[in-house]
């Protein structure tokens, strides 16, 4: 059992640290891990955890970084399953024929953002630095989804357009649905400009009115992490049934990358998700 950390717990075994949610750790047939920058062999600005490829970080060490973390948080290297990342909000359904890619294998499409699956033993895989993280679990239908929601996925719902794929994919009701909201930049540090205040004032069926900030001199402070339990919520998850991690990552930037913190020179952190098969 780990320690808690905001509405999350941080676990460590050797080395590597990773945050989960204790309301998922209820269900034995999903594991789920959120990385910290703990326990890698990356050096300098990629200390140590560097989950990402191509920032200029050998690949050689994000990849040792990848077999070190899913040995310590307990996924299978050769099952995992990454996005392709570009701030839009499409939704692939990934199975087993997709392990590999974007890890150990070349990615074979563009712009995923999301991630979703019902088969056993295939690791979802989204990449963060200041992004949300959206963790979706249907344990009725036993189905996962995982959500790369920045700010621009963010006010394009993407967590909704997650939630209606796996109404589609797997006949998942919202209502069973469980959602955790990983860590990300937090409405303490998550700061913008006119337009971008305005993109997310235009979402008035939300009331983002009640979390946009204004600070003066043309700047705002806007809570994402609201803004996503708002959008699960429209889409039909039960309030109850949603966690806020509420751990800033600029504040916590010790512990994890921070593009607010850190700016271009540093590693990157992942989301992982698997069902695991009861046999
Ligand atoms: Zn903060």
């Amino acid at each position: 059992m780990g320690k808690k950390i905001k509405n999350m717990e941080i676990s460590k075994n050797g080395e590597v640290a990773f945050l989960t949610f204790p309301s998922f750790s209820a269900y034995p047939f999903v594991r789920h891990a959120f990385s910290t920058r703990l326990g890698g062999v990356s050096k300098n600005e990629f200390s140590s955890m560097n989950l990402a490829f191509h920032r200029g970080d050998p690949d050689k060490n994000v990849e040792e970084n990848y077999r070190r973390f899913c040995g310590a948080a307990g996924f299978d290297y050769n099952t995992l399953v990454s996005s392709a990342q570009d701030h839009h909000t499409f939704i692939r359904r990934v199975r087993h024929e997709q392990y590999g890619t974007g890890i150990w294998k070349p990615k074979d499409m563009e712009s995923v953002d999301g991630l979703i699956t019902d088969e056993p033993n295939v690791t979802l895989v989204t990449h963060y630095a200041d992004c949300v993280p959206v963790f979706l679990l249907d344990p009725q239908k036993h189905a996962i989804g995982l959500v790369h929601s920045g700010w621009r996925g963010t006010a394009a719902k993407i967590a909704m357009e997650a939630v209606k794929a796996m109404e589609r994919e797997f006949r998942t009701c919202p209502d069973d649905l469980i959602a955790g909201i990983g860590p990300s930049i937090g409405p303490c540090c998550f700061e913008v400009d006119r337009p971008v205040r305005d993109r997310f004032a235009a979402l008035t069926e939300l009331h983002t009115e009640n979390f946009i900030h204004e600070d003066g001199g043309g700047k705002y402070h806007i809570d994402l992490w609201e803004t996503n339990r708002r959008i699960l919520m429209e889409a039909g998850v039960p309030e109850k049934s949603i966690t806020i991690g509420g751990i800033c990552t600029k504040c916590h930037s010790d512990l994890l990358f921070s593009q607010r913190a850190m700016g271009n020179r540093r590693g990157g952190l992942s989301a992982f998700m698997e069902l695991v098969d009861a046999g």
